[in-house]
């Protein structure tokens, strides 16, 4: 999910909002149907073709279809935003935490003067180097706490090395206990451990080659850009006292951030639901076609657009080429209705938009 936010610069207020859900797993899952079905009909005894598997080249850049996809949504977005308001400058987070200022504690310890800003950077490197989840006990999407692999009390260090994330029972649980005395029955956990909290994170983790192909994008639409990082716009956040939620992150991003006037309540809930397939034939499993698909739009109609009706009243339609549409309203009850008892609203463009 991406956040998006209007923050108008002088006043500091967030005119706007909106929270994108991308279709990347969608893409990935017709791509490998693509695939099998592909496979399946080239493996089958046909005449001699010359062996075309190896004849293509990746450009520099490239991302999977189901990465790219969010830098070309992103950029839609931008576009299309830049229609209606005026922006002069984008901030977008680009990476995680920021490894030169990181650099060295993870053998020289770490001290109160670095501030609380590189706490917060800190966190970040330390999740991300423990991929979110309790190094004791396995645990992921609950809150995490910074914990000292030898105690404190017994003379552990403040080193990143010493540090790991705990679950609160964990946490709990371990106390003040030695790592070895606290994984006495779990020898292979504590060997996994500590070979984990020696590694140092390589730069490579904090930066996500997606964002940086939208960076590099967005520098071409010739705007003043910022970047943040993830640590930045949670201390940012935090800061204002704001809640977690993708939208507020996206006015927190950067070192710009203002003092924040929220002047909308909820961001609009966009989701990525495509533009429909182009392909002709629906084959059955063995890849043999069994049927053909109509031709784009039937009736006038496609499937997404918005619509009226005489008796149901708004929702989505999918029109089918028998005659008789099919009609999901936002409850997602559906109707069978007749093409004739409707009138247009708006035309599909390849989302979907709802409030909270
Ligand atoms: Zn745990």
């Amino acid at each position: 999910m991406t956040g998006i936010a209007l923050v108008n610069e002088r006043t500091g207020t967030v005119v706007w909002a909106a929270e994108l859900t991308h279709r990347g797993d969608m893409i990935r899952q017709k791509l490998e149907k693509r695939r099998v079905v592909r496979r399946n009909r080239r493996k089958h005894k046909t005449r001699y073709r010359p062996a075309r598997f190896n004849n293509r080249k990746r450009p520099n850049g490239w991302l999977a279809p189901s990465l790219q996809h969010r830098v070309e949504t992103a950029m839609t977005w931008v576009k299309r935003l830049r229609k209606y308001c005026p922006i002069t400058d984008i901030s977008m987070e680009l990476v995680r935490f920021d490894m030169q200022k990181l650099r060295n504690p993870e053998i020289s310890g770490v001290s109160y003067q670095q501030g609380v800003l590189f706490g917060y950077e800190l966190r970040e490197y330390i999740l991300t180097k423990w991929r979110h989840q309790c190094a004791y006990c396995g645990a992921k999407e609950v809150p995490l706490e910074i914990e000292h692999i030898h105690p404190k009390s017994k003379g552990g260090s403040d080193r990143v090395s010493n540090l790991a994330i705990a679950c609160h029972k964990c946490n709990q649980k371990k106390g003040d206990k030695h790592v070895e005395q606290f994984l006495k029955k779990k020898p292979e956990v504590l060997k996994r451990l500590l070979a984990q909290a020696k590694a140092p994170l390589r730069d490579a983790a904090a930066v996500n080659s997606t964002r940086w192909a939208l960076y590099n994008r967005l520098k071409e639409t010739g705007l003043a850009i910022e970047t943040g990082t993830g640590g930045l716009t949670k201390y940012n956040r935090t800061l204002q006292g704001l809640s977690k939620t993708h939208w507020l992150d996206a006015a927190c991003v950067g070192k710009s951030t203002p003092m924040l006037k929220i002047a909308t309540t909820q961001p609009l809930l966009i989701t990525c639901k495509g533009r429909g397939g182009r392909q002709k034939a629906v084959v059955n499993k063995y890849g043999y076609p069994i049927s053909h698909r109509p031709l784009k739009p039937i009736k006038g109609w496609q499937t997404g657009d918005i619509t009226k009706h005489q008796v149901y009243g708004i929702g989505r339609i999918t029109p089918r080429s028998r005659g008789s549409f099919v009609l999901t309203k936002s409850d997602k009850t559906q109707k069978s209705v007749k093409p004739t008892d409707l009138k247009p609203v708006s035309r599909r463009d390849g989302y979907s938009y709802k409030w909270v």
